[in-house]
Formats: structure tokens, sequence, C-alpha cells
């Protein structure tokens, strides 16, 4: 997710590890061996207070790996035992990730792993780009923690394009945000439930087998037709960057994440794998995959989870 400002404690929390450190640099007669220290993650669209924390943990931050993800987090913010075991289950994701969407061989610049940056302080977590996700490490710590949702965006990208690169005025008439959102939670939520992981959403906040429920209420109760209009549609819904961004974004997201889990229930992920692949020619790929016009997809969609248009006045 990108869309909502950020709390703005990080740099408070920053300037802890950093005293913190420099505390206990003071009582060592020689600098540690960084021998065995992964390289950083590369991470590309990152926000200002990304590239910060990411330099802090890159520098002076504990760095664990798997064989698929590197885990970087504050020095004593978890334990080694906590550590291991949310490295144990995020490798287990990312391996079934990259199966499932048939990316085996992901990779940036030859580094295959994904790297989870846990910062201190409450912000949206979020997956810019490149190989690296930033996620509040109180997030881990209570695992309650988006990161499947957020590794299916760096795994999903396509070298064909990169909607974040774009101009805003394009991105916002032409990225079809509603796949985007809606692949990462389909695919978070199936990879979940076959791994036997814990799948976890901020903002959809039932088990996956609700999602239709859900999505029928919170559509039903949208302030706004243009939710509804956005979803199957190119171009990002304008609200989710406005003062009602919370009351858009709920039915918006659930409603993504149910049309994308019908499409794949009905037709598989190929289709919807291709029309990601296929960078601004998403939909037409996707209508032409499917063999049937958007419009029909999304009515039988909408009928199978119970939701009827209002009467036309
Ligand atoms: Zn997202």
């Amino acid at each position: 997710m990108r869309p909502f400002p950020r709390a703005g404690t990080w740099y408070a929390a920053g300037a802890w590890v950093l005293t913190a450190a420099t505390s206990s640099c003071t009582s060592l007669p020689q600098a540690p061996d960084l021998s065995d220290r992964p390289t950083p993650g590369i991470p590309t669209n990152a926000w200002d207070e990304d590239l910060a924390g990411k330099r802090i943990l890159d520098s002076i931050g504990e760095a664990r790996t798997g064989t698929d993800v590197v885990l970087w987090y504050p020095k004593d913010s978890l334990s080694d035992a906590q550590a291991t075991e949310i490295v144990a289950r995020l490798d287990k994701g990312i391996v079934a990730a990259k199966r499932i969407i048939g990316k085996p061989d992901w990779n940036v610049q030859d580094d295959r792993r994904v790297h989870f940056y846990c910062l201190p302080g409450n912000f949206i977590s979020h997956a810019p780009g490149g190989n690296c996700a930033f996620i509040p490490v109180w997030r881990m710590q209570q695992d309650q923690s988006p990161w499947l949702h957020e590794a299916m965006h760096l795994l999903l990208k396509t070298d064909k394009g990169d909607w974040l690169q774009q101009e805003d005025s394009v991105a916002m008439r032409r990225m079809p945000l509603w796949l985007s959102e809606g692949m990462a939670d389909a695919l978070a939520m199936d990879i979940s439930e076959q791994e036997h992981l814990i799948y976890y959403s901020p903002l959809i906040d039932v088990p996956p087998a609700a999602t239709d429920s859900l999505a029928l209420v919170v559509l039903r109760d949208a302030p706004s037709d243009s939710v509804l209009a956005y979803i199957g549609a190119r171009g990002k819904l304008p609200q989710l960057w406005g003062p009602d961004r919370f009351s858009y974004a709920l039915p918006f997201y659930t409603g993504s994440a149910s049309f994308t889990r019908y499409i794949a229930k009905h037709h598989g992920y190929a289709p919807l794998l291709k029309a990601n692949d296929a960078f601004n020619q998403e939909i037409d790929v996707l209508e032409r995959e499917l063999a049937v016009p958007m419009d029909s997809v999304k009515a039988r969609w909408l009928a199978a989870i119970g939701y009827s248009d209002q009467p036309h006045h």
C-alpha cells in the first residue's frame, strides 16, 4: 500500500538506535567483524525516510539471512529465537510465492532474496520496488505484518515498465490499481492458506474466506459509485489520496481482492499474471486471456457475491 501519509516518529527512533550503537561501540576495542553480513538490499522508488532508516540498519542493525529473505531490524528489537522463527516463516512464503507466480529465478541484480527492513515507528508498510520492503518493526514483533502482500508487489514487478516511475498524471489515469493491489492480496491469501501461514492485513480485518462477504457489505456502503467503477478498470481512485481516504480504502481494497480472487478461482492465476506482465495493456490482455469482456466478468463476480445495483430512479 502507498496511499497514506506516515507518522513522523522515525527520526527520534533512529536517533535512539544511533545513540545505543555509539555507546556500545565505545566499549568495543575493534569494529565488529562484518564479513558474514549480507549485502544490503537494492531499493527503488523509496521514500527519503525509507532510505534514512535503511542506511542505519545497513550499517548497525541486525541482519538475519534465510534462503530467500534477509530480515533487517534494530538491535534488541527481536530475540534470536524470534528472528529465527520469523525468517523461517518468511522463507516459506517467498519460496512458495516464486513458485506459484512462475518466477523461481526472480532476482534484483543477481540478489534472489527479498529484504525486509523493519524500521521503528508507525507508518504504512510498503514495498515500492527493487528487493526491499519497509515494515514497522512492531508489526514483526507482534506478528501483525502484511509482509507477504508487500513482497508480492516486489515479486510481481515486470521489466516492461514501472507505474511508480510514470508521471503522476499518467499513472492516475492508466495504472490499474485494483489489479496490482488485488493480486498482491489474492496471492498472499492463497499462499498463506497453502503454506499454513497466518494471513494478516491491517485493512481487511477478516479471514480470507470472509473476503467476499466483507466486500459485499463495504461496497454497498461505499461513499461513492466511483469505488466500484475503478475496480476492473484503468486508473487510480483519486479519493484514496484525499481527505476521505479511509472510507474509500476499505471498499476499494476489499473489492479489488474479492474480484481478483473470483477471477483466479474461475480462470486460474495465469491470465492475471499475463495481464500484470503486460505493462500499460493490462486490461486488454486480461480480456483477451479470459475471452470475456471485463464488464461481463465483473457482472458475474457481483452476482456471485450477492451485490445488486440500487434501483434506478
Ligand atoms: Zn499493496
